[in-house]
């Protein structure tokens, strides 16, 4: 199987950063991670008792026993990280955060599937709600070591929302991708590519958020009407070189062939769902440098199928995504990768069908892979991006380890609980267990509050 490559990248430029980060990042102590097991998802691999040096956003130097001094660093915050395993941020390729605020309300039943209700739901979401939302989900990727997401927004009733949508992501801290969708998952409100454009356009090069398509196929895929929108939508998309994301859920045979007679599958394409593709599908996918968004926990739940990974191993670019914290339950990359495992396993019918390590690459290199972003982030080398987090590893059900390899004990017996430092672009955004800067409480009464009132407005009578 053509494993990702796994390049040590060197030549991303310092510069950059120091272009691009505001005043108050630029006057940031540097940060000095000591003594941990760095896990670099490179062909470096694993590094014991090694420090990993950070400043300006990016990643200056991994060795032992560094001295910033030598660095030309004069500042800096020590991170005692003894006892903890230090691996990349986990990549979540594929998400619907504005849908966070609806946990609890899909029952396994007729009146509780999450279509309908989401869809009845988010008709009554203002942008206050979803900015609550986005950001509260947000959060909780970061609070779960996911530094990076692709958020799927298609739920965008109003250029307002869609700026709430961006907002929140810009201020929780996370790096990622707001895919701007249509109101619905129908042709009849088209995408809003005049306020995508200018959106886009406002961005500065090298953003921590940038923008991208959330863009579905017709689901009369008869009616030539419905494929001039979505033509008109995808044609826009890469006019301005943003990413695309689609889903193949639903009927998922003649919609990846769609994808492939129509000639959309591109580098920059990313397909999400696609878990009944057949290996003719999957090989035109990667022939044509697309990639694969995988999402074991919702697609079980919703009944797409089993995520069987052994059957997308020719793909080169592939990652693993939480699809939504509500229709997920949360958002929990450990266990992500553990359904992932278990499915691999006992679809094979063998315990050594699957290698931890392979999940942890998915669940990091892959996922900067299958967004094209590995040049960045994704692993631990000099140049990337100071996207990092630290596992601790002495919770109760983490202890009973002898200090091998902790590939095994991350996927097998992780949570996002023991995450216990999160640092995105080079700004720690948890320490010691504990989000910075967020009011936990208000923010939980605010997400309350406004899921009720979710909840009483698509109640009401028109
Ligand atoms: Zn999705």
């Amino acid at each position: 199987m053509p494993r990702a490559p796994l390049r040590l990248l060197v030549g991303v430029s310092l510069a950059t950063s120091a272009t691009l980060a505001c005043a108050g990042e630029v006057d940031r102590p540097a940060l000095l991670i000591e003594s941990a097991h760095v896990m670099t998802m490179t062909s470096e691999g694993d590094l014991a008792d090694t420090d990993v040096l950070l400043r300006d956003g990016h990643i200056v130097a991994i060795g032992r026993d560094l001295d910033p001094a030598t660095h030309g660093v004069s500042r800096v915050e020590r991170i005692d990280a003894r006892g903890h395993v230090v691996l990349p941020g986990f990549v979540d390729t594929h998400s619907h955060l504005w849908t966070t605020t609806m946990r609890g309300r899909f029952g396994g039943t007729d009146g509780t599937r999450f279509f309908p209700v989401s869809t009845a739901l988010g008709a009554v979401m203002t942008a206050g709600d979803i900015g609550i939302a986005m950001r509260l989900g947000a959060l909780e990727l970061i609070d779960g070591g996911i530094t990076t997401t692709a958020d799927f927004f298609d739920n965008v009733l109003t250029p307002a929302h869609a700026e709430a949508g961006l907002t929140a992501l810009d201020a929780s801290g996370i790096r990622g991708r707001l895919h701007y969708g249509g109101r619905d998952r129908s042709t009849r409100y088209p995408i809003d590519l005049d306020h995508l454009g200018r959106l886009a356009e406002a961005r500065a090069p090298g953003s921590r958020v940038g923008l991208g398509l959330a863009w579905r196929l017709p689901r009369d895929r008869d009616d030539p009407a419905n494929w001039a929108v979505r033509q008109r939508e995808y044609d826009a998309a890469r006019r301005l070189g943003l990413p695309v994301q689609v889903h193949v859920s639903g009927e998922p045979g003649p919609m990846f062939d769609a994808l492939i007679e129509r000639d959309y599958l591109a580098p920059g394409v990313e397909v999400v769902h696609a878990t009944d593709a057949t290996p003719r599908q999957l090989a035109a996918l990667d022939a044509a440098g697309a990639s694969l968004s995988l999402t074991p926990i919702s697609e079980h739940r919703v009944g797409y199928g089993l995520t069987r990974l052994a059957a997308f191993s020719g793909v080169d670019r592939q990652g693993l995504g939480i699809d939504g914290n509500a229709l997920a339950g949360s958002a929990d990359m450990f266990a992500t990768m553990r359904l992932a495992a278990l499915t691999w396993t006992g679809d094979a019918r063998e315990e050594t069908a699957v290698q931890p390590r392979r999940l942890l690459e998915l669940a990091t290199v892959g996922g900067a892979r299958a967004l094209r972003m590995e040049d960045a982030i994704g692993s631990l080398a000099p140049g990337l991006r100071a996207d990092v987090q630290l596992v601790r590893l002495d919770a109760l059900h983490l202890a009973g380890h002898a200090g091998e390899d902790p590939a095994s004990l991350l996927v097998w017996s992780a949570r996002p609980s023991d995450v216990a430092t999160v640092i995105v672009d080079g700004i720690v955004r948890k320490r010691d267990g504990v989000l910075v800067d967020v009011d936990l409480p208000a923010l939980v009464r605010e997400a309350n509050a406004s899921a009720a009132a979710i909840r009483s407005r698509a109640q009401a009578p028109d």
